[in-house]
């Protein structure tokens, strides 16, 4: 198949184009955007996102990304903090779960995603609260 030139150099920046994009982003149909809690005042494009379970998965997505990342917690900051444009966004939502809890010295070691309301219904059974939060 002869291709005239102007159809060669129209197939080559495609390829070029699709080369270039990040793997996560090839395939899905929309760029996924990260909102902040009230899913208004930040909204930005971002890459990829990945919804670690443990700091295991936290490492392997780190391992495989060579670009810019940005970390989301509960998304209440109002600056725009948890999302940089074109980066790797690690939605920590997922990572709630309570590692250690010692009620008789009031210890509690939790996952970097955790919630003070997490928090909160993890120690209730032992007639526990947060005090401050
Ligand atoms: C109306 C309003 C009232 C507020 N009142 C208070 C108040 O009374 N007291 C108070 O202290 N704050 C208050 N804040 C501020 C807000 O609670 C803080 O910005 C807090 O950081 C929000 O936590 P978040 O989990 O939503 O963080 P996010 O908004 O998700 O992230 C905040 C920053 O922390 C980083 N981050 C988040 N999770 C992690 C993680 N697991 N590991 C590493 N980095 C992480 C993000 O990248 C970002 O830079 C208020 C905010 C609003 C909008």
């Amino acid at each position: 198949m002869s291709l005239s030139r102007r159809e060669f150099l129209s197939r080559s920046l495609t390829a070029a184009a699709v080369a270039a994009m990040p793997q996560a982003v090839m395939g899905a149909a929309e760029p996924p955007h990260v909102r902040d809690a009230g899913g208004g005042l930040v909204d930005v494009q971002v890459a990829d996102v990945a919804r670690p379970k443990s700091a295991g998965d936290v490492q392997q997505s780190l391992q495989r990304w060579k670009g810019q990342v940005c970390i989301g917690g509960a998304r209440y900051s109002m600056g725009g903090q948890i999302a940089a444009p074109g980066s790797l966004h690690l939605d920590m939502r997922g990572l709630n779960k309570v590692i250690a809890f010692d009620p008789a010295l009031r210890v509690i070691r939790v996952q970097a995603g955790m919630r003070w309301r997490d928090v909160q219904d993890a120690i209730d059974p032992h007639d526990l609260s947060v005090r401050i939060m």
